[in-house]
């Protein structure tokens, strides 16, 4: 499925470490990072800064959410008595990069780290390449840039390795994308690299990641290689096997109601659109939203209340949909299978009738016994439009909020 609906899932599918999190690993598996202390108050950041060595010291606001740099959320700062006035000016407020959207996210903790003389910066990541299903290394000589920026404009400049599944990384991999570096590095760092790259993939393997990135990986003035701004996001598929590591999750700058349907057991999604979607089934919600935006509305979220879909996952599903001030009007489309669309249209019914619902509803039902489910909604008191079809549902849906 081409769908954006599907790109939304896969993002929210994984647990993002916060940068210090992530140097942590980076420390215990023998990769060089700069020293560093967090620090979640401002005034805690001199006595950090102190221990650390520098000028210059770096202050790096800890939130999910790359290209920092730009929006102010990574200082560099050469005087000890300004490191404190760095930290202020993140701890307690909102950053606004081009990967956070425009309300921002809340900077609790920033990172006192020592700030090292660049001399080269190159790019490293390692990711799951879905259409082969394997991770892949890319590395670039073009680093410190978002990496989406260099494909568009020096896509030769994008080099990747694969691992094979059967002997795991080799050393010659790293060996082949570091010789292609005009200069070439001195024998230590091009040795230090291809350490690295192997403890990535390890790391990679270790943790269930989907994605591991250094950047910028540099080499510094005095000729070693560190690793300077890291991300790790692991797959939310590995959480019963990653346990540890699944207890790092940051709640602070989640949504709200994304983590209330989390403690339902609700697939949830909050998008930015009118349209509340409520329907059983991931892959009929991506349907859904799909269509809905061929109409030219906007879903305002994905949510999957499951297969086992009943009156108090239809319940809990409309409590998170009302509570999103945005949403004009709800579209409900269920798919009765293992439970009949009769007992699923009673369901809906009573949840209707335990809340206040103030938006036009549209429902659609399919599947077995559809016409006693009809029935039962046609009967009732309560006020909302029964589509025949998908078509017709998300047409309808689109007028009530056009
Ligand atoms: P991002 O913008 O969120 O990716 O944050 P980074 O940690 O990558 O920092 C942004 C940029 O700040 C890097 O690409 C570097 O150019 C620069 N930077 C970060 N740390 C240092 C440092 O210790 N020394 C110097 N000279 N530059 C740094
Ligand atoms: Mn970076």
């Amino acid at each position: 499925m081409s769908s954006q609906a599907l790109s939304f899932f896969r993002s929210v599918n994984k647990l993002n470490l916060h940068e210090y999190q992530a140097k942590n690993i980076f420390r215990q598996f023998g990769i060089p990072v700069p020293h560093g202390l967090l620090v979640n108050e401002p005034g805690r950041a001199f006595q950090a800064a102190r221990s650390i060595k520098g000028p210059p010291w770096v202050v790096k606001a800890q939130v999910h959410a790359g290209a920092r740099g730009k929006a102010g959320g990574v200082k560099i700062v050469n005087d000890l008595d300004v490191v404190e006035q760095a930290a202020q000016s993140m701890i307690g407020q909102r950053i606004i990069t081009n990967q956070t959207g425009p309300a921002g996210v809340m900077v609790n903790q920033v990172l006192v780290e020592e700030g090292v003389e660049i001399e080269r910066e190159f790019y490293l990541s390692m990711a799951i390449n879905r259409r082969n299903a394997r991770p892949t290394m890319i590395f670039s000589p073009v680093g410190g840039v978002e990496i989406e920026e260099v494909m568009l404009e020096y896509p030769d400049l994008i080099l990747i390795e694969r691992p094979d599944p059967v002997t795991g990384w080799m050393p010659f991999q790293a060996r082949n994308l570091l010789y292609r570096l005009d200069p070439l590095p001195s024998p230590e760092a091009i040795d230090n690299i291809t350490f690295i790259a192997a403890q990535v993939f390890e790391i990679f393997l270790r943790y269930d990641c989907s994605l591991i990135e250094i950047n910028p990986l540099v080499i510094t003035r005095e000729g070693k290689v560190i690793a300077l701004d890291v991300k790790i996001s692991i797959d939310d598929n590995a959480s019963f096997r990653q346990e540890k590591i699944f207890q790092l999750d940051d709640k602070a700058g989640k949504d709200p109601l994304e983590l209330q349907a989390e403690e339902y057991g609700i697939n949830y999604i909050h998008l930015d659109g009118n349209v509340g979607v409520l329907v059983n089934g991931a892959g009929l919600a991506m349907a859904t939203m799909d269509i809905i935006k061929q109409t030219g509305a906007r879903p305002a979220n994905f949510l999957d209340v499951g297969g086992g879909a009943n009156e108090e996952t239809i319940s809990r599903g409309f409590e998170i949909i009302l509570k999103d001030r945005h949403v004009k009007a709800i579209l409900i489309n269920i798919f009765g299978g293992i439970l009949r669309c009769d007992e699923l249209a009673k369901g809906v019914l009573a949840a209707l009738k335990r809340m206040e619902i103030h938006v036009p509803l549209v429902i659609r039902l399919q599947g077995t016994r559809v016409e006693e489910g009809r029935e039962i909604l046609k009967n009732s008191d309560l006020k909302f439009l029964v589509a025949k079809d998908l078509a017709e549902a998300a047409k309808l849906v689109a007028e009530q909020v056009s």
